[in-house]
């Protein structure tokens, strides 16, 4: 695991980093989303959903806990684990995770942390005020290469 750091000027700017990861991701990734409330996780999953070709509006799920979108191109797993703290709720997750046909995008996984596989790729996002962010991306060499 090697680490890349992008600038993100724009919530615009964010869904194209997204975009790109959708086209490069291959299928069983997990990626884990780290950042404060209005960091721009979610922001991140929607460029992603867009690059997947899926049409539906893509939401914080932190009322649903996870929601499937399965007209894409591939799979898409999104997770909000938020309202789950370190309730080590037993409601299924561990069936999505890592789900070797599709991707998994999980905000606040350090709530479900006995779930996350070892080689997930993290994601760190922090808000430098108006719309600045820095955006680190921690996964394998061949992944970053690609996405730089
Ligand atoms: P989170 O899921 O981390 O709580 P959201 O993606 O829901 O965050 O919200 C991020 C908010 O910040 C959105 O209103 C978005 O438009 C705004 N924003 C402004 N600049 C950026 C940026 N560079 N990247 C991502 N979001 C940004
Ligand atoms: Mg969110």
């Amino acid at each position: 695991m090697s680490s890349l750091k992008i600038v993100s000027r724009s919530a615009d700017e964010t869904m194209q980093l997204g975009e790109k990861m959708a086209a490069i991701l291959p299928v069983g990734s997990t990626i884990c989303l780290l950042g404060d409330l209005g960091a721009g996780k979610t922001t991140l999953v929607k460029g992603l959903a867009k690059g997947l070709g899926i049409t539906e509006t893509v939401q914080s799920p932190t009322f649903n806990i996870m929601k499937l979108y399965l007209k894409g191109k591939k799979p898409l797993i999104h997770i909000d684990a938020y309202r789950l703290l370190d309730h080590d709720a037993d409601i299924g997750l561990d069936e999505y995770i890592g789900y070797e046909e599709g991707i998994t995008m999980i905000e606040w996984p350090q709530y479900i942390a006995k779930l996350i596989p070892a080689d997930a790729i993290k994601i760190t996002i922090k808000n430098n005020g108006d719309d600045l962010r820095s955006i680190e991306i921690e996964a394998s060499d061949k992944l970053l290469e690609r996405l730089a």
